[in-house]
């Protein structure tokens, strides 16, 4: 008999773990991904902000299995998935056929039906939004630099951060660093004290999934550090340079989006019950109504715990859920029965700057450098590869005793013009 088909759609956190499960077994296992690479999503905002270049932290998904003979990596973007057929389609119009299908596509972000505000203030998803983002901070840097009149050049020294998770207090903690440190000494034409970074959140706190403690914690620390967050303040409309807010007009071209996630256009279309956000609502062994062999997991999925709360969309719970589905198909080799999956809440973090994070790590909640210290040594034991590993610590030691930052580069002409 021929071996078991298992597609797996995404190669991030959720499907790299479900073919590492699916070593040594008897399926044969195809990695659908749109990107060539596995990134590192935690550590983005670094990259966008000029402290880790592209390289540190996304790996190509082909080289993470050259040892795993059992797995083919395609790059493509499934359009469409034919559960009854079982094949998925891809964008240029192959057709790949499964017996088992895992559908671990992520998430994108939310701009509430507002699409056109996306080219004024991208989100931060990929390489190439964190390399966007990078070169706009870099490029309004220099446009102060040779802006004379002080008026003029506010809105190249001001930057605007939406949304107050843990992306939009690392991005806007993390410009706040930029712009009040060191790197600042590099331009001659404008002192560090002329730039403004807001963090805006419509919600009355930031950092809302973590207790109150840490959450004001965190804005008092983001209030030291010269961030102004404004809070209660929802978003009114988004222009090319500038955003409009209830009470006020900021004028800024620096812009990003960190406000809530949607479903892909692939779950949005698989005719299966989604929640308000877009997420398949799944199975306690994470499958699909009706068809036991399709699963989905990660954050394009929702799945409540025993208390009836959502998982959030964190690494971890992908993490786990692609062990389980890998688990869970090893032991369809043996018929065994399926028990339902259980998340393991380890605990969660959120870093601000330097010496700075707030952890909430099985109820001990921890600030300041130890939080850090622990946030820091987490994300490097996560990191894939050795190499990485390395790199990215040599980095930060080297950020941490030297404030600079390595990767200033603008590539792209027509930015620089
Ligand atoms: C900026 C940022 C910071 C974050 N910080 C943290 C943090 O500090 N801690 C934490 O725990 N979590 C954090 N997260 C969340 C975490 O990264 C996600 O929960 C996790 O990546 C989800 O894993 P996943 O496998 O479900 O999806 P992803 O890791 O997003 O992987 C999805 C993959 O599917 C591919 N794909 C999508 N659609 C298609 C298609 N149609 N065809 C082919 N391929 C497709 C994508 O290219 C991608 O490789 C952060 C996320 C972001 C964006």
């Amino acid at each position: 008999m021929p071996n078991k088909k298992v597609v797996i759609i995404g190669g991030g956190f959720g499907g790299m773990n479900v073919a590492k499960t699916l070593s040594n077994t008897n399926y044969d296992i195809t990695i659908i991904d749109k990107a060539n690479h596995h990134l590192f999503q935690p550590l983005l905002y670094q990259v966008a902000t000029a402290a880790l270049s592209p390289g540190d932290i996304a790996t190509p998904i082909r080289s993470v299995f050259t040892k795993q003979a059992n797995v083919k990596v395609v790059l493509g973007e499934v359009v469409e998935v034919s559960k009854t057929d079982q094949v998925v389609q891809l964008a240029e119009g192959d057709l790949i056929p499964f017996d088992y299908l895992v559908i671990a596509t992520g998430a994108e972000y939310n701009y509430f039906g507002n699409e056109d505000w996306k080219k004024h203030a991208p989100g931060l998803k990929s390489l190439d939004d964190a390399l966007k983002i990078r070169e706009r901070i870099l490029v309004s840097l220099e446009k102060a630099e040779k802006t004379p009149e002080l008026e003029d050049r506010k809105p190249y020294l001001t930057f605007v951060v939406i949304g107050g998770g843990p992306t939009g207090v690392e991005m806007a903690g993390s410009i706040a660093e930029i712009a009040k440190r060191n790197m600042m000494r590099d331009y001659r034409n404008f002192h560090r004290n002329e730039t403004t970074v807001y963090l805006v959140e419509a919600a009355g706190g930031i950092l809302n999934g973590f207790s109150e403690s840490l959450s004001d914690n965190a804005l008092d620390t983001l209030t030291e550090m010269g961030v102004r967050v404004l809070l209660n303040t929802p978003v009114e409309e988004i222009r090319d340079n500038g955003v409009k807010l209830k009470n006020q007009y900021i004028e800024t071209p620096n812009i990003m989006w960190a406000a809530g996630v949607a479903g892909t256009d692939l779950t949005n279309n698989l005719g299966e019950e989604t929640d308000r956000i877009g997420r398949v609502k799944v199975n306690e062994d994470l499958s699909i109504p009706d068809h036991p062999n399709i699963f989905v997991i990660g954050d394009a999925a929702y799945f409540e715990d025993e208390k009836g709360n959502p998982l959030p969309g964190v690494a971890p719970v992908a993490m786990q859920q692609g062990k389980y589905v890998g688990n869970l198909l090893k032991n369809a080799l043996s018929n065994s029965a399926r028990k339902p999956f259980k998340y393991l809440d380890k605990g969660t973090m959120a870093t601000i700057g330097r010496a700075k994070a707030v952890a909430d790590i099985r109820g001990f909640k921890l600030t300041g450098f130890f939080a850090w210290l622990i946030w820091g040594v987490i994300h490097i034991f996560f990191l894939i590869g050795f190499r990485n590993r390395f790199r990215v610590f040599g980095e930060w030691i080297w950020h941490y005793i030297t404030f600079k930052r390595g990767v200033r580069l603008i590539a792209h002409k027509e930015n620089r013009e």
